[in-house]
């Protein structure tokens, strides 16, 4: 590959202007994930980035962190764990609400999901206002994890969320922007 594969990654990412609503340019990933030479690269460098550090879980946002977490989390020889949207766990969860540009969203965990002291990656596809990260990593703070980082693919800088979560004193990572 004679390009840089941030960049080979970022040219696959598709931008879909006005959608879910006028003025948002939605970032859509399905063509990296279709297009295996994109996704390889993606999970590598992901795996590039931690496959030296201490970790014992990633976990993943619903629902596109999902796809990313469970890949990375067996490449790095990891247990995975869940943040799902509400009402979809099935056994004790803890919760934590946060808002949108309209309304509520609640995110949920396993309340056995992490034992305390564990080395969490967390993961999604992508920052935006940062709220999304900031609940998720709130939730496994109070099952007693230590967030070793917030990694996504794309950062939209211009809403701010990325420095909002580095101002909560989280470590950032993201592959593109
Ligand atoms: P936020 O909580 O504002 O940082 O939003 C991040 C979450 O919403 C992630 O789970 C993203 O998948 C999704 N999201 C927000 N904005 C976009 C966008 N422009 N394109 C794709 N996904 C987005």
């Amino acid at each position: 590959m004679h390009i840089d594969p941030a960049v080979y990654v970022r040219n696959t990412i598709r931008s879909v202007p006005d959608w879910p609503r006028p003025g948002v340019t939605f970032r859509d990933i399905t063509p990296v994930l279709q297009d295996p030479r994109s996704f390889r690269v993606l999970i590598d460098l992901f795996v590039y980035r931690y496959m030296r550090q201490r970790l014992d879980l990633v976990a993943g946002v619903d629902a596109r962190g999902f796809i990313l977490g469970s890949v990375l989390a067996y490449e790095l020889n990891l247990g995975f764990v869940p943040v799902r949207k509400k009402g979809k766990l099935p056994f004790r969860t803890v919760a934590e609400e946060y808002s949108l540009e309209y309304g509520n969203a609640t995110v949920e965990m396993h309340t056995d999901s992490v034992r305390p002291g564990q080395r969490v990656l967390l993961i999604d596809d992508l920052i935006a206002t940062g709220g999304t990260m900031v609940a998720a990593s709130k939730l496994l703070q109070r099952l007693g994890a230590n967030v070793v980082e917030a990694a996504a693919i794309i950062d939209l800088p211009e809403l701010g969320g990325s420095q909002a979560l580095r101002e909560t004193g989280l470590d950032i990572y993201t592959v593109c922007s």
